[in-house]
């Protein structure tokens, strides 16, 4: 039997409707906290989504090193994304579409990669984010995503200023940016609250947000794309977390 995304959100939410299986871990700097190979359910499942959309045939596939949970950058960031979930999800229920639109605003887990500067992730103690403004991963871990960030290291933006993540672990990889030399590369996880979504086969590089009626676009292979990507365009639409370290 295949073990869906929705299994996967059922197996993990208890009954206050937490967002995932592991209560959030909070410090008061937002540490990372390291995943167990094989004995965390969520490190087996992340692990088979990430193998599974290695897709660039160019590209050898890596070996997963280890993975941390990112915790939430605070109890009011988790609330503002809860707040918008349920929202979303309010409004799709009124007048479904599609039946997984009702679940959870249609929350999926996708992939994103970004700079790192640091030594984040690399061992089981480096843990702890750095203040390197340059690094947009300690950036992302303690803040979470910044629509306004959008752009400032990959000008040509597809689907115009937004936040971008995908289910393709490969293409993700492809905004990974590592320092020279550096032993591993880090790409993160994140739920994503896609509701409605648009969706394109050809760049629409002025968007600003999704059409009307819709939360996010996602990119088609075919057209334009090799590849699917999925474009919101609202801080509260995302959060980071897991990340996953790889070579
Ligand atoms: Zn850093």
């Amino acid at each position: 039997m295949v073990y869906t995304l929705q299994d996967w959100f059922r197996d993990h939410r208890d009954s206050s409707e937490d967002l995932t299986y592991h209560e959030p871990v909070r410090y008061s700097t937002p540490r990372l906290t390291p995943m167990r190979y094989q004995k965390e359910p969520d490190f087996l499942w992340i692990e088979g989504e990430f193998y599974k959309g290695w897709l660039h045939p160019s590209k050898p596939r890596p070996t997963i090193l280890g993975m941390f949970i990112i915790p939430y950058p605070s109890d009011q960031s988790l609330e503002r994304y809860r707040e918008y979930r349920h929202s979303v999800e309010s409004v799709l229920s009124s007048n479904p579409k599609r039946p997984q639109e009702c679940f959870y605003g249609n929350e999926q887990v996708l992939f994103h990669g970004t700079t790192r500067r640091c030594q984040l992730g690399v061992g089981w103690f480096d843990v702890s984010p750095c203040d390197d403004a340059s690094c947009r991963l300690c950036g992302i871990v303690k803040f979470s995503f910044d629509v306004n960030r959008c752009g400032t290291r990959n000008a040509f933006t597809r689907f115009g200023r937004g936040i971008y993540t995908t289910s393709c672990s490969s293409k993700a990889d492809d905004y990974v940016h590592e320092k020279p030399g550096a032993q591993v590369r880090c790409m993160i996880v994140s739920r994503v609250v896609v509701g409605r979504t648009f969706e394109l086969q050809h760049s629409a590089v002025t968007m600003t947000e999704a059409p009307l009626g819709y939360h996010s676009v996602t990119g088609r292979p075919g057209g334009d794309l090799n590849y699917p990507e999925t474009v919101v365009y609202h801080n509260d639409a995302i959060r980071p977390a897991f990340l996953v370290v790889y070579r």
